[in-house]
Formats: C-alpha cells, sequence, structure tokens
C-alpha cells in the first residue's frame, strides 16, 4: 500500500521523537528497575497535545486521522518501555474512545477533554478475577437506586488501576449480556485499589486490582445506553486492538535492528556474526516478518478507517497474526545476541516480556481464532451487533 502519512504526520514525528528523546529516554533504565509508572509523564504528553492528535477539535483534540495515533504508536514502541507505553495508550485508546463516541455533552467536558489535556488520568475496567476472555461472566454488579447506581464487585488486571481519576466501568445491570458502562470516580467512597506487583513484565506500567464496596455512582455517569455496554465494548475494542497490531509490529522492528546491529559488531571465530549465513538468514527471516507484520496492521487500520469497527475480520487476523510472530523476532533477536541477549543491559530481554503480553491483552490470540473461524467457518455477520449498538433497529 502507498505510504500513509502525510507532512503533517512527518511533523507531529519528529516533535514526538523530540519529546520521548528529553522525557523518557534518559529517565528509561530506572523507571523499568524501580517499576515507575511516572505520572507527569501523562501530564507532560496532555501538555504537549499528545494524546488527543486523533481526536474531534471539539473535545481539544487535534483532529488529524488514526494515522496520526499510529505515529505516537511507533514512536513509543521505540523506547522499549513497553510498560509505559501501554499505560499511556491505555489511557488514551482504551476508555478515551468509548465516551468520545457515545458521552454527553457534559461527560466529554468533564472527563474526556481534561484527559487528552493530562489532567485526569484514565481507565477501563472490564476483566474481573473470574471474568477475562469471558465478558458476559462479569459480575461487578450496577443496582439502579432510582437517583443513583449502587456498585460492587472487584476488578482485576487494570492498566492505570491505581493511579486512574476515573475508570470506564463495566457493570452488569441485567442478565446475559446486559452490562452498562459508567464513567467511575476513584475518589468514589467505598472504592479501593491494591497494585498488582511480581508480574513478568510491563514493570513501568501501573496494573490495579479493584475493589467497589457500595459505590454510588450518579445517574449522569451512565455512558451511552443501559444494557448496551457489551455492544459498545465490542466495537470500542478494535481499536485497541489496532494499537497493539502497530505496538507489536514497532518492537519487532526495533528487535530486528538492534539485532542488525550487535551482527556488524560481535566477532566470533575470527569473523563478524553476521558473516555467518545462519545468522543473515534468520535476519532476512526477521525482517520479512517485520514487513509482514507492517502491512497486516497498516492494512488494519486503512480498514478501520473506511468503514470503522466492522473490520473486525482482518482486526482480529492482524492482533493474532503481529501479536505471535512479534514474539519470535524478538525471541530470534535475543538469540543473535548470545549471552547478551539475557541481559537487562541491551534491552532485549524486557521487550521479551514485555511483548509477550500481547497475546494475552485484549483478547487472547485463543480468542482471535475463535471470532475468526466464527467467521469464516460460520459466516456469523456481527454487523447486526454493532447496528444494535448504534441504537438501531436489528
Ligand atoms: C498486564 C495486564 C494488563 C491488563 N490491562 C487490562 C485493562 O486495562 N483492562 C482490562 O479490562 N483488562 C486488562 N487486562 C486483562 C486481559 O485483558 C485479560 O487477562 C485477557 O483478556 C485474558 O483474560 P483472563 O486473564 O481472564 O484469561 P482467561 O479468559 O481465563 O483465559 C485463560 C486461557 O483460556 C483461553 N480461552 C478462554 N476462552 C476461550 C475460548 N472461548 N476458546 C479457546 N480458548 C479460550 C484463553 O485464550 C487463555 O489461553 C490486563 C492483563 C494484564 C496481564
Amino acid at each position: 500500500m502507498a505510504n500513509p502519512f502525510t507532512e503533517e504526520h512527518d511533523l507531529l514525528r519528529q516533535s514526538f521523537r523530540k519529546f520521548v528523546e528529553i522525557e523518557m529516554l534518559p529517565y528509561a533504565d530506572e523507571w523499568e528497575k524501580n517499576h515507575t509508572c511516572p505520572r507527569h509523564i501523562f501530564e507532560k504528553m496532555g501538555e504537549q497535545g499528545f494524546f488527543g492528535v486523533s481526536f474531534p477539535t471539539e473535545v481539544g483534540g487535534s483532529g488529524m486521522d488514526l494515522w496520526a495515533a499510529v505515529t505516537i504508536a511507533s514512536e513509543l514502541a521505540y523506547t522499549n518501555l513497553g510498560g509505559l507505553a501501554m499505560s499511556l495508550y491505555a489511557h488514551t485508546y482504551l476508555p478515551l474512545p468509548l465516551i468520545n463516541a457515545i458521552g454527553t455533552p457534559e461527560q466529554k467536558e468533564k472527563y474526556l477533554r481534561p484527559a487528552l489535556e493530562g489532567k485526569k488520568i484514565a481507565a477501563l475496567g472490564i476483566t474481573e478475577p473470574n471474568a477475562g476472555s469471558d465478558v458476559g461472566g462479569i459480575i461487578t454488579k450496577a443496582e439502579d437506586m432510582g437517583d443513583h447506581f449502587l456498585v460492587n464487585g472487584a476488578k482485576m488486571w487494570i492498566t492505570n488501576g491505581t493511579m486512574a481519576d476515573f475508570i470506564v466501568l463495566v457493570t452488569r445491570t441485567g442478565p446475559g449480556h446486559n452490562l452498562s458502562l459508567l464513567i467511575f470516580d476513584t475518589d468514589t467512597p467505598g472504592f479501593s485499589a491494591v497494585r498488582v506487583e511480581n508480574k513478568l513484565g510491563m514493570h513501568t506500567s501501573d496494573t490495579g486490582q479493584l475493589y467497589f464496596e457500595n459505590c454510588k455512582v450518579p445517574k449522569a455517569n451512565l455512558l451511552g445506553e443501559k444494557d448496551f455496554g457489551f455492544y459498545y465494548l465490542m466495537n470500542n475494542i478494535q481499536e485497541e486492538r489496532l494499537i497493539a497490531s502497530i505496538m507489536g509490529t514497532y518492537a519487532a522492528e526495533w528487535a530486528l535492528g538492534k539485532a542488525i546491529q550487535y551482527s556488524k559488531e560481535r566477532e566470533a571465530f575470527g569473523r563478524q556474526i553476521g558473516k555467518f549465513q545462519v545468522l543473515r538468514h534468520k535476519m532476512a527471516q526477521m525482517a520479512i516478518t517485520v514487513e509482514a507484520c507492517r502491512s497486516f496492521a497498516f492494512r488494519a487500520v486503512a480498514e478501520f478507517i473506511e468503514v470503522g469497527p466492522e473490520a473486525i475480520q482482518t482486526i482480529s487476523m492482524s492482533k493474532a497474526f503481529v501479536s505471535e510472530e512479534a514474539l519470535k523476532v524478538i525471541h530470534d533477536a535475543i538469540q543473535i545476541h548470545g549471552g547478551w541477549g539475557y541481559h537487562e543491559d541491551y534491552g532485549l530481554a524486557r521487550a521479551w516480556r514485555d511483548t509477550r503480553l500481547m497475546t494475552i491483552g485484549a483478547g487472547t490470540t485463543e480468542v482471535m481464532h475463535e471470532i475468526i473461524s466464527k467467521m469464516i467457518v460460520d459466516d456469523k455477520q456481527y454487523k447486526r451487533q454493532f447496528l444494535k449498538a448504534r441504537g438501531q433497529a436489528v
């Protein structure tokens, strides 16, 4: 496909790269070592307008297309701070597109605008201790008490969970798929959050376990229509999966670059290791895989721009393919580095453990296969559900 990036995207890339070089790279190792998710980076990203690149100007964004988001994601992947990158995109591309799509003007002013400005941190709370892939199994309850909802339950693995000022919370308001989205202020009495420690990777990301005990949520904080939450989520998650495909692609490209560089520096048996055919061919294969990931992810972005969340088949395929294949590229980059690939100093150990999440988060590979097989084997149409989500007749 033709290069989708315009001069405007290139200018954005230059200014964001400078931001990353000044504000992130000098501190990256320290944050990783101390498992720090730096709050001030959210504030600075917001001040500089980097959160709002692909949001409309009416809500404080810069009104660019999704390729602007791709530009930011690609530069973030090059920081090799997978955790922080995930926290930043869990703020921007998980809860905020939902508020942008279905929020009231008041909700957009109160939550979306300050979040894009970096004044409030956002999270999306779907997963529970006993319900991850099976979103229909969610039991966190929002009881309709007339003038407010009463929320009781728990959430698990929520990115930005202990830092967030508000959470777009998925709650049960009826049987089956009757879920509703609430914008939940984390200063609500009865709420508590504990940081999840001992993760394999994503150390620069805040992950929380959340508890809700008789929390009162005003009716004004219902996002979209009551009981339609499941369908809103299905629409929204497509964007999340797209960004995951992009991040995976660039993480693999970063690792390939490291492998090529190292293969020219390291010598064994009196020659550069990059002269061994077996390693040259490995790098050729890695480059093919990176290009395949890029083609797939870019095609998914282009299709999403054209038809929206109905690009579900391509997006699911892209997410499944990139998350598995990117991991293989990083695995091979570690191999090419020999013992140093196993050490923190070269960054590949970090890249591997962070990218390992990609086949699990935003829908596991098995769930992607399930969606794809339903579409290609059972000829299942998701269109009706998307129409339902928009409140149209089905
Ligand atoms: C670091 C981190 C950050 C996260 N951030 C967030 C966040 O911000 N917000 C949020 O809501 N969630 C978040 N998650 C949760 C994540 O989305 C879930 O972990 C993921 O969806 C899988 O759910 P689960 O862990 O309950 O696994 P399970 O659903 O229990 O799956 C276990 C295994 O069973 C397989 N399986 C399940 N169903 C099927 C099926 N139908 N067919 C075949 N195989 C199946 C899965 O593929 C997997 O291999 C995060 C997770 C982590 C680790």
